[in-house]
């Protein structure tokens, strides 16, 4: 069966002083010891909150460029984000794709990269509301996992991440049917189009709008294999979400 996997995008926020704080809160919580946690802070945190976080917590970036070195002002590399102690990387999120304008193939370039460079890999997907509306969620999920799966040779080091674009920071969450619905179809997608054993493995995690009060239903769909928790995981209620399952 699959791990639980439960990750906090602390986007762009924080100071020194207030990732001291949810680092102490984190630290002192019982977290369920079947459950995989990941914490994301903002790039110029990375190696203060992964000296202070309890080492059974992991570290990820929110995005890394596609190379390791070079000319790239305001760029990190997945080498610098291992050299700051940090295992995993969240890449292909909406908001690098809706504020920044980044595609589906620079992302798939990230994730060879990033795969390539010894990182662990949350790959992000969803829709637009826009595009649920008129009927196109599972074409545009499926494309965009294409993208992601191209880049692809070892599965067990990837989390994909359902994130639909009208729940992240609205308040809107999926309803458990419409997660359930759409992670198994993701499934599904990955043992036509991958394999058996993938499909089977790969964990599938939801994120828009997950709180402690809504993450317990979610949790108990069949295909919903933890989460991807953004304002939420800046707050002790974090620790709700990590233990769900528990
Ligand atoms: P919210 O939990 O704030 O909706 O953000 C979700 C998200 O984008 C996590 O990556």
């Amino acid at each position: 069966s699959r791990r639980f996997f439960v990750g906090g995008n602390w986007k762009m926020n924080g100071t020194k002083e207030s990732v001291e704080e949810l680092v102490s809160v984190l630290n002192a919580a019982s977290l369920h010891d079947e459950t995989d946690v990941v914490c994301a802070p903002p790039s110029i945190y990375l190696h203060f909150a992964r000296s202070i976080l309890d080492p059974k917590i992991s570290v990820a970036a929110q995005n890394c460029y596609k190379t390791a070195k070079g000319a790239f002002t305001g760029e990190i590399s997945p080498a610098m984000i291992r050299d700051c102690g940090a295992d995993w990387v969240i890449l292909g999120h909406s908001e690098r794709r809706h504020v920044f304008g980044e595609g589906d193939e620079l992302t798939g370039q990230k994730v060879a990269h990033a795969l390539d460079s010894g990182l662990g890999v949350i790959a992000c997907v969803g829709e637009t509301l826009e595009e649920r509306e008129a009927g196109t969620t599972e074409e545009v999920v499926y494309a965009q996992t294409q993208f992601i799966a191209d880049n692809v040779k070892d599965w067990d080091k990837v989390v994909l991440a359902y994130e639909p674009v009208w729940a992240i920071g609205t308040g809107k969450t999926a309803s458990p049917e419409q997660a359930q619905e759409v992670h198994q179809n993701l499934r599904g997608w990955f043992r036509a189009n991958v394999s058996d054993d993938v499909a089977d493995a790969v964990r599938i995690i939801y994120g828009g709008s997950v709180t402690a009060a809504n993450c317990r239903e979610l949790a108990s769909q069949d295909d919903v294999d933890g989460f991807l928790v953004g304002g939420a995981s800046l707050k002790p209620e974090f620790v709700d979400i990590v233990n769900a399952r528990a």
